[in-house]
């Protein structure tokens, strides 16, 4: 019956709890919860578990195994492990023998055979999932050769897979090109890879620990990728141009990828930067925006970007008030040397032309190609309309000199156009246009020269222009002549000083009067020259005169704030002196607020060594122009000189009169001679007696004369 039992449930037999067999029926009754227990947990278990003979045959397996081979268990059972529809593979892909099999070395050796992994087909989904296999051989008591060997399969796919991908993962992090790092949640680096030493030259040991800004060009970057590294919210990665440096120093540009790791629980672990050396890539680019804004031939600027950088410009222009030109250039018979002397020597002239207006321009003007052979300079934040004729006639005389190319000597001149803004356009397009309607006007008027847009622009600029140059000659045509003016002492109308006032004898327009001409001359330097030749001649004259026996204490000189504020004036002034022997205390000078302007120790410095000379200071047009009556405190001066202005209407306007009075009140507060220009009348002069007015000068007593007048023997 025991026997029968046995038979009856086959290879699980061996496997029962055998209780005594004292009662027959107990014990089948025993036996059947025992397998009925046994069926159900060996149907329901998660492992796959097979039961072979010692043939190497199926004969029971379970709901586990079949799915873990795909196949149901009729086609199963009674098949050999090592039939052909179960195919069994060894992890590195090769077919797994049948005799090394973890089933058969457990029949063959008796012992069990435990952790073997192999790759188990699976005909259903036509792909082999992983297993590990445990067999168990059972040996009956006394055999030596098991009779059947239990085997378990445990299913470990996904594990694999993982793995797989962490060892693709760690292949990928030590072989790409990009460098990268990880840091930790606190943006501590933990872990570089062999890309990131080749681009940065920092190996793991360097940047263990630091943050992730050290390894950024700090004084490139707007925006650190520490910080971008905090991303927040739903943003999980950013992708930007990271400034980062070499460990040599040099910076490079990197574009990075920052992204966040964050555990099942959403708390983030790792932050990943992924990021490539740009350096090539960004010059190509910078390169190719040249090409689009640049001319290839003379590297200057293209139409585009002139009209970009002028549309920008007038925006500023408008919104401060500023003035601005467009000068429009064209060479004069371009196209001759072209067609004589080839387009090799015509490029060359064309860079030639180029590099000449290049080094005449302010930094801040745009010089352009405009097309062939016309260029277009623009002039942002001109101090007047006059002076882009200026730089017109500067760039006409550089091509005065001839231009060498490729032994071929060449002889160009220029046509020039101007126009202004505001008057002659507001935007971009008009006053180009403009100023290439002035050119063709100078091409119209012989080329060579230059036209405004407006006629009487040009008509004033040439003036001015011809004025200048005729003022350059002046002193070697002996043209410059100096007048005198007496200066009294009010209250006995004794000649005090003399006033040197200088006059030009213009070779066609007569005697000009220095208001005409000082300005021009400061404006190009020239009066320094000037200066120097009124203080040498009237210096000569006091001399005369004192030789003579004419009683005057001073000789006064006006000073230009351009002449003053040269580092040379002072050495300038103490070698006239010398070289006319004049004493210096007969010497006044009569400066401008411009000349305190700066207020600097320079200035100071400057006024106290002619202070120390013996030359007495006096500021000229006081209450006029700009001074700051901080500077009186400072500068060592000895008298104010009140403008004409106020003395004309001292009678008649209250204000003047207030604005006198208060002039003589801080002069004298401040222990100053206080003398008044341009006393016409005896009634002047008169109330500014009484206002306490130390001293005068104009027509009253005389007009500026020539030294030989006896006017100053008469106020002896
Ligand atoms: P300033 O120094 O204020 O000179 C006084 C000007 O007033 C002189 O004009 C003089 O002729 C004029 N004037 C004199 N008395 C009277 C009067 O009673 N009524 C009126 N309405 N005017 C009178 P000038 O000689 O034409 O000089 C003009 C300016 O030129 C001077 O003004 C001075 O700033 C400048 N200047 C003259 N000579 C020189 C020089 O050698 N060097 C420099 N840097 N500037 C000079
Ligand atoms: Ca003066």
């Amino acid at each position: 019956m025991l026997e029968k039992l046995k038979e009856a449930l086959g290879a699980f037999g061996s496997f029962f709890f055998m209780p005594p067999l004292t009662n027959p029926k107990l014990a089948i009754d025993t036996l059947r919860i025992s397998e009925a227990k046994y069926r159900s947990l060996f149907e329901n278990i998660d492992q796959g578990v097979i039961y072979l003979d010692a043939a190497g045959i199926v004969m029971a397996v379970n709901q586990a195994a079949e799915q873990l081979l795909g196949l149901p268990r009729d086609v199963i059972i009674g098949r050999k492990f090592a039939d052909s529809c179960f195919k069994v593979i060894k992890e590195d892909g090769s077919t797994f023998p049948e005799e090394q099999q973890s089933s058969a070395l457990a029949l063959h050796t008796g012992k069990p055979v435990e952790g073997v992994v192999m790759g188990l087909f699976n005909a259903e989904r036509q792909s082999y999932i992983w297993v590990v296999v445990n067999s168990v051989p059972e040996l009956r008591v006394g055999e030596q050769h098991p009779y059947q060997v239990l085997m378990t399969l445990t299913d470990v796919t996904r594990q694999k897979q993982s793995e797989g991908k962490l060892s693709m993962a760690s292949v990928i992090f030590n072989n790409i090109g990009e460098g990268i790092f990880v840091t930790d949640k606190d943006k501590k680096i933990i872990s570089v890879n062999e890309a990131f030493t080749t681009i940065t030259g920092f190996t793991q040991q360097d940047v263990y620990g630091r943050s992730a800004g050290f390894l950024q060009a700090k004084k490139k970057n707007l925006k650190s990728d520490d910080e971008l590294s905090g991303l927040t919210g739903n943003v999980t990665s950013w992708q930007g141009e990271v400034w980062r440096r070499h460990k040599s120093g040099i910076d490079f540009p990197s574009w990075t990828t920052v992204s966040e790791v964050r555990d099942s629980g959403g708390e983030v672990l790792h932050y990943v930067h992924v990021f490539m050396d740009i350096t090539h890539f960004k010059k190509a680019q910078d390169h190719l925006g040249f090409l689009a804004y640049h001319d290839p031939l003379t590297k200057l600027p293209n139409r585009l970007l002139l009209k970009d950088r002028i549309d920008h410009s007038l925006q500023t222009a408008l919104r401060e008030g500023s003035e601005a030109a467009v000068l429009f250039l064209d060479l004069d018979r371009f196209k001759g040397i072209n067609d004589t002397y080839g387009h090799a020597v015509g490029d060359g002239l064309l860079r030639e032309v180029a590099k000449r207006i290049k080094n005449l321009v302010r930094k801040e003007d745009t010089v352009s190609r405009y097309a062939g052979d016309e260029f277009v300079v623009f002039m942002e934040n001109i101090p007047d309309a006059k002076n882009p004729a200026k730089l017109a006639q500067k760039l006409i005389d550089t091509f005065d000199a001839p231009v060498y190319i490729k032994g071929f000597r060449l002889k160009i001149s220029l046509s020039v156009g101007i126009s202004l803004f505001p008057q002659d356009g507001k935007d971009t397009d008009t006053l180009i246009r403009n100023a290439d309607a002035a050119m063709y006007r100078a091409k119209k008027e012989g080329r060579n020269n230059f036209q405004y847009y407006s006629l009487e622009l040009t008509a004033e600029a040439f003036e001015k222009m011809s004025l200048e140059c005729a003022l350059r000659q002046c002193l070697d045509r002996h043209e410059l002549i100096l007048y005198y003016q007496p200066q009294v002492c009010l209250k006995t109308g004794k000649l005090v000083g003399v006033e040197s006032l200088v006059r030009w004898m213009h070779p066609t327009q007569g005697l000009m009067s220095p208001d005409q001409f000082i300005p021009i001359a400061e404006e190009s330097g020239f009066i320094v020259a000037i200066g120097e030749w009124v203080l040498q001649n009237a210096c000569i004259q006091m001399r005369r005169w004192l030789d003579e026996g004419l009683q005057v204490n001073k000789m006064v000189v006006n000073v230009s704030a351009v002449q003053f504020l040269r580092s040379d004036f002072v050495a300038a002034v103490e070698r006239i002196l010398h070289s006319t022997g004049l004493a210096p205390s007969y010497l006044e000078l009569e400066l401008t607020g411009g000349s305190f302007m700066d207020n600097s120790e320079q200035t100071i410095k400057a006024l106290n060594r002619l202070v120390a000379a013996g030359i007495d200071l006096t500021i000229d047009d006081f209450g006029v122009g700009c001074f700051s009556f901080n500077n009186l405190k400072r500068i060592p001066v000895k008298k104010l000189k009140i403008n004409s202005t106020f003395v004309v209407d001292v009678l008649n306007n209250a204000n003047d009169e207030d604005i006198t009075r208060a002039v003589i009140a801080l002069g004298h507060g401040l222990h100053l001679q206080v003398i008044a220009m341009g006393i016409e009348s005896n009634a002047q002069q008169n109330r500014l007696m009484d206002l306490g007015c130390d001293e005068g000068q104009g027509y009253l007593y005389s007009s500026p004369v020539l030294p030989w007048s006896n006017i100053f023997q008469q106020l002896m």
